[in-house]
């Protein structure tokens, strides 16, 4: 598992802005409600102590306390009541931010091309989209909470304390506001240790996804001891950065606590001599010593805080970096949306391409080629000739050069990219199987039509091979189709190419793995479909020419360059690729067909 480029930019502008504003801004009724019911809530707890005071003061003058005490208790229980409204209405945005997050992420992920999976990292968009996701949910819920929290609870308090002694406010404060400022170093460290942990976590991920995918090679090669030291460097990564993180952590709480504390011996010794002086009374001393009391415990939560708020930045950071991958639609929004129900007309002129992770590396030069409507094309030539990267162009899995590829008269490139993969059906060379039943495998796009399915089963000639299966049609294939043979999986895969009633049939290399008999057979399949008034244009490539025999026409691939083309008869008649090609192969078939028989 090396370091390919990574196709994701660094780097989001002021993402907890971005948040606010695309995310959260919608649920400021929400927020605004929970914010003022906080603000009831801390405005009572502050005015509890002064009730406190006023009890001592008039115990101390001998006065009924039983005003107090009711007010004290109505009081209290009005707390915990606006509490508990506040906290419904600010988690819950929280949880609808995560939601709407991880919504159009996916959505994200669904739209990104083939280009940017080739070089990105599974588990790290995989990570992204879960552990950072949550953390965000932390962020705007649980830290939304204490932000307005704590702010609402030093302002009030410290408008209280104002109110009752400047000179006594001003020293208690000193000492806290120190500590504080200590605590501030720390943050900017916290936020880069939070998004290198959060960024090892996609690592790990990466590395136990790749070892669960190549599970049989690992152990089939008996890497296991290889693979486990190689997790076990990363795992330790992780445990460092997460151990630096709690350390800043866990000074930074004490530090605040400490502050706290000297606040309250200055206050006391400060205050004590005031009260003698006959400055303050000692209802009001006792009030201040309770307001600091209430100031002390959002002071503690704000360590927490101040992790919770780095951690989230460096989430929202990713999360954003991933949402911002560019989608390469040259058509964008809304492209030419071209009348579908017949074959395209399609007119290759004069393409070339490199893959954009090589640009440097011309993978098909100058091809020129016009394919009939209903035509059935085969496409042949050595490995690595760039028969998979022209049928690649075609589903527009890759974008082509503007202008090197026109379909019924439109550039390719303009055509609205949902509409013309609807109209064409393609089977890669390495089919995927979902861990899914053989009918929604082939029905993918919707509920499956059993006759349909039925249909296209016996069209890729994989009926016998499903009535053994103990449930037929339902039976699940396992994790990539793990359960079924490698013919049986390129029939699957066939079969859903099928299924849909395409205007383009996309055939790579899809017969590799069936024998002589079932090709042919398969080959008439499909070029009886495209024979038919309104039938698709076909495309088949394939390294065996008897399977590309009956075509109407044959590209021949060399290096990346149309060398030849025509009809079979034809090619077999000019001296080349081709004709060396088939000689040698119509003679092992010949043999292969006398060991059979
Ligand atoms: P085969 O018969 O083995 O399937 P092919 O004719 O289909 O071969 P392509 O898959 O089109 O050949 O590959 C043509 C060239 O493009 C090869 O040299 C290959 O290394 C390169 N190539 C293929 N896919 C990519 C990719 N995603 N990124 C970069 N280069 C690629
Ligand atoms: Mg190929």
């Amino acid at each position: 598992m090396q370091d390919s480029g990574d196709p994701i930019a660094r780097g989001t502008k002021r993402p907890i802005v971005r948040l606010l504003r695309e995310y959260a801004w919608r649920y400021r009724w929400s927020y605004l409600a929970g914010g003022f019911f906080l603000w009831v809530t801390n405005y009572i707890t502050v005015s509890i102590p002064l009730q406190i005071g006023h009890a001592i003061d008039a115990l101390r003058s001998g006065q009924d306390l039983t005003r107090f005490v009711g007010l004290i208790a109505v009081m209290g229980v009005s707390v915990i009541i606006v509490r508990s409204l506040s906290r419904v209405l600010i988690f819950n945005p929280g949880r609808h931010v995560e939601y709407h997050l991880r919504k159009d992420l996916f959505a994200h992920l669904l739209r990104l091309q083939p280009s940017f999976y080739a070089t990105s990292k599974r588990g790290d968009i995989v990570s992204r989209a879960s552990n950072d996701v949550t953390w965000v949910r932390t962020l705007v819920g649980f830290g939304g909470l204490q932000i307005v929290n704590v702010t609402l609870a030093v302002v009030l308090t410290v408008w209280k304390m104002l109110t009752l002694s400047p000179r006594l406010t001003a020293l208690a404060l000193l000492p806290i506001l120190l500590g504080s400022a200590v605590v501030q170093f720390g943050i900017r460290r916290l936020f880069h240790l939070a998004r290198r942990s959060q960024e090892q976590l996609g690592e790990i991920s990466e590395h136990v996804l790749g070892s669960l995918q190549g599970m049989a090679a690992i152990q089939g090669f008996v890497a296991e001891e290889a693979f486990v030291e190689r997790f076990e460097a990363r795992n330790r990564d992780w445990l460092r950065i997460g151990i630096k993180l709690a350390l800043i952590r866990s000074i930074a709480l004490p530090l605040l606590v400490l502050s706290g504390g000297i606040s309250m011996a200055v206050l006391i010794g400060m205050g004590g001599s005031m009260v003698l002086s006959g400055a303050i009374t000692v209802g009001e001393l006792a009030a201040f010593t309770a307001l600091l009391t209430v100031f002390l415990p959002p002071l503690r939560s704000m360590g927490w805080m101040m992790s919770v708020i780095q951690r989230g930045r460096a989430a929202l950071e990713r999360i954003f970096e991933l949402m911002d991958a560019p989608v390469e639609r040259p058509e964008g929004e809304r492209g030419v949306v071209a009348e579908a129900g017949h074959g395209p007309l399609i007119e290759i002129d004069g393409l070339n391409f490199a893959y954009p992770d090589e640009p440097g590396r011309p993978v098909l030069e100058e091809i020129s080629v016009t394919l009939e409507p209903g035509s059935v094309v085969g496409l042949f030539g050595r490995t690595g000739s760039g028969k998979s990267t022209l049928l690649r162009l075609l589903a527009r899995l890759y974008n082509p050069p503007p202008g090197s590829i026109r379909v019924d008269g439109h550039d390719l490139t303009t055509l609205d990219l949902a509409s013309w993969r609807r109209r064409l059906a393609a089977v890669p060379q390495r089919p995927f199987l979902f861990s899914d039943t053989i009918e929604a495998n082939i029905a993918l796009e919707g509920d499956a039509d059993e006759e349909r399915v039925r249909r296209a089963i016996r069209l890729a000639a994989l009926e016998g091979d499903i009535e053994v299966l103990p449930t037929g049609l339902k039976t699940v294939v396992g994790e990539r189709g793990i359960m079924l043979s490698g013919g049986q999986r390129q029939r699957a895969a066939l079969a859903r190419g099928l299924y849909r009633n395409s205007d383009l049939l996309i055939l790579d290399d899809v017969l590799s793995a069936v024998d002589h008999h079932t090709e042919s057979t398969l080959v008439e399949t499909v070029a009886d479909l495209a024979r038919h008034r309104d039938g698709p244009t076909v495309l088949i490539s394939s390294h065996r020419l008897s399977a590309l025999r009956k075509c109407d026409t044959i590209l021949v691939l060399e290096g990346g360059r149309l060398v030849d083309s025509g009809p079979h008869a034809e090619l077999v008649r000019r001296p080349g690729l081709y004709r060396d090609v088939w000689r040698v192969q119509s003679q092992a078939a010949a043999a292969e067909d006398e060991v059979a028989s």
